[in-house]
This record gives structure tokens, sequence and C-alpha cells, in this order.
């Protein structure tokens, strides 16, 4: 079975005054249709960028990218405009990302008017009121100003934005890192429901690895530009095999006081993602760092069923 997103070894890179940036570094994975992957890093691990790149607003350096069984690699603007009615993003800052000046009923139908759909007054206030309905926004903001509304709601407009030409494949970028804890649950209620009615599949990206536990059938784990673990979604948190992830996870609040957790605080510097040296980029703030870690990069490698790892030792730390 082909899947519906496939990214074979992907590279950007971007040129800087001391060098090459490595953004994205040889990042693999697939994803099927109904399918969340989580991606999952600090900030500055190329997560957004691996995102934007998959959707063609950033030109790749090397690599390539397959959308339902078409290499969809560096085509052209004019192809990718015509992909966008499938591939869509959602924004981290819906407050950003919206235009002061445009109504909500606005808002939503720009994309149906840039793709010359439902262009009718009547048909456009009926799809437009569909899509709020959609996203449980009630159709009384039609004519407000995205300062009228809260984060939630504005999220809401971002996501009926994102619906509005029936996309298959979504990149969620930090879609609820900017919203109140509260509200961030009620949109990714939303977002999965939205998927199971939609078929849609997502591409979640996050710094926060509480947030993707829920959503995501498959988790990767994201380092300085490379994926240093992946695996599906609970199988990560029950056997957790990168000394990264193990750090990251260590750092999500505890649900009782019974779950005796240690918080691993990461010290060190961190590795320059410019020209980066060779060997292990976690080397130096990793607490399990031999002499081998610094003078090779560790490959990708599946360490148990469906489960990848890049670390020289996983074997010696997990007693595998
Ligand atoms: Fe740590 Fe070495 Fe594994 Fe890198 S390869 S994560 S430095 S043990």
């Amino acid at each position: 079975m082909s899947h519906l997103l496939e990214v074979k070894n992907l590279k950007k890179y971007f040129k800087t005054a001391n060098g090459a940036l490595h953004a994205v570094d040889d990042v693999t994975f697939t994803l099927d249709e109904n399918e969340t992957l989580g991606v999952v890093g600090e900030s500055g691990c190329g997560k957004s960028t691996l995102g934007r790149t998959v959707l063609g607003l950033h030109d790749a350096t090397e690599g390539e990218i397959w959308f339902d069984g078409e290499n969809i690699t560096n085509v052209s603007k004019a192809k990718f405009h015509e992909l966008r009615k499938e591939m869509q993003i959602i924004f981290q800052d819906p407050y950003a990302s919206l235009n002061p000046r445009m109504t909500v009923g606005d808002t939503i139908a720009e994309p149906l008017q840039i793709y010359g759909m439902f262009t009718e007054g009547n048909d456009r206030d009926v799809r437009v009121k569909e899509l709020m309905d959609l996203v449980g926004l009630d159709q009384r903001f039609i004519n407000s100003y995205p300062h009228e509304l809260d984060g939630g709601r504005r999220q809401r407009i971002g996501i009926a934005r994102a619906l509005a030409l029936e996309p298959r494949f979504i990149v969620c970028d930090e879609p609820v890192s900017a919203l109140d804890v509260s509200i961030q649950a009620q949109i990714l209620n939303l977002m999965q429901d939205l998927q199971e009615k939609q078929n849609l599949s997502y591409l979640f990206i996050t710094h926060n690895l509480s947030v993707v536990k829920h959503i995501s059938d498959k988790i990767m784990v994201m380092y300085l530009g490379q994926m240093v673990e992946l695996s599906d979604g609970k199988e990560l948190f029950v056997s957790t095999l990168h000394p990264y992830t193990k750090a990251l996870l260590s750092a999500i609040p505890r649900a009782s006081i019974h779950q005796n957790r240690q918080r691993i605080i990461l010290k060190g510097e961190l590795t320059s993602p410019i020209n980066p040296k060779p060997g292990c980029r976690f080397a130096p703030r990793c607490n399990y760092a031999t002499p081998a870690c610094f003078e090779k990069n560790p490959a990708l490698e599946e360490v148990l069923p469906n489960h990848f790892v890049a670390c020289h030792n996983v074997k010696e730390i997990n007693g595998l």
C-alpha cells in the first residue's frame, strides 16, 4: 500500500555568513491516511522547517517528498498552488496569522476565493457557515474581527480556513502552544474529531511531549535537525530509549505524587547547527557519551520492532 506522504532523506540547509545551517538533516518518515505523526523537539530543532519544506514553503536541499504516489519535491510554484488544496497548515499564533482588518467570514472565505470556489455571495456564506459549524464557532461571529474573539475562537478560525478547501493533509505547527491550558484540550479534541470526520492526516509539530501523547499514532523526536527516535505513540512512553527523549519526558509534570520520575537536567553546550562537527549532535549534553560519540554520527536503527533510535550506546543504556 502506498503512503499518503513519504519523505525520504530530506535535507534543508540555509546559507549563512558562517556556513550552511543544517536545519533539517536526513529526515525520513511516512504518513498514512487518517494518521497523525507527532514531531517533537526543542525550539530550533528544525521541526517547523521540516513542516514548511514538506509543504513547499521552502525548497528542499536534498531528498524526496512524495504525496499520494507523486514526487512533489521542488515542483513548480503553479503545481504547489494546486497541491495546496490538499496540503494545508495551521499556525501557532492564531492572532498573528489572521488579518486584523478582515472579518471572520471574509477570513474563512479567502481560500475559497483564491481557488474560485463558492464565489457567489449566497453559496459563499452557506459554505462559510458550514465551516464555522464544523469547527464549533458560533455563526453570530461571522461579521466579528479577530481582536473581538478569544484565543480559542481565533484558532478555530485558523482551522476553518485550513479546512475550507477540503485538504487531506495538514501541517499543524504548534497549534495549541499559544493557548491557555484549558483551551488547549478543547482544540486538541476538536482536531481529533475533525480527523475522524474528514479523514485527515496530520503532521503535528510541538515542543511539548504531553500534547502529542494524546493525538499521535507515531512520534518522531528531533534534535538539531536530525531524527533521534521514532516509534508508535504509546510505545515511546512505555519504552523511551534515546537519552534526549528521556530528558524531554522527565520534564512532563507528573499526574500523581506517587509517580516517581526524576527530572533530567540537560547541561553542556548546544552543538552549532552551522557546519556541525562529526559525531552525535547530542554528545556535549549527554550523560552517556563515550569517545566514539564525538567521532561518528549515529545512524537511525530499528532497536525494537517499529522503534527506531539513533544512538551508539542505546543497548547498553537500556539493558537491551
Ligand atoms: Fe549520547 Fe552517545 Fe547516544 Fe549520542 S550516541 S545520545 S552522545 S550515548
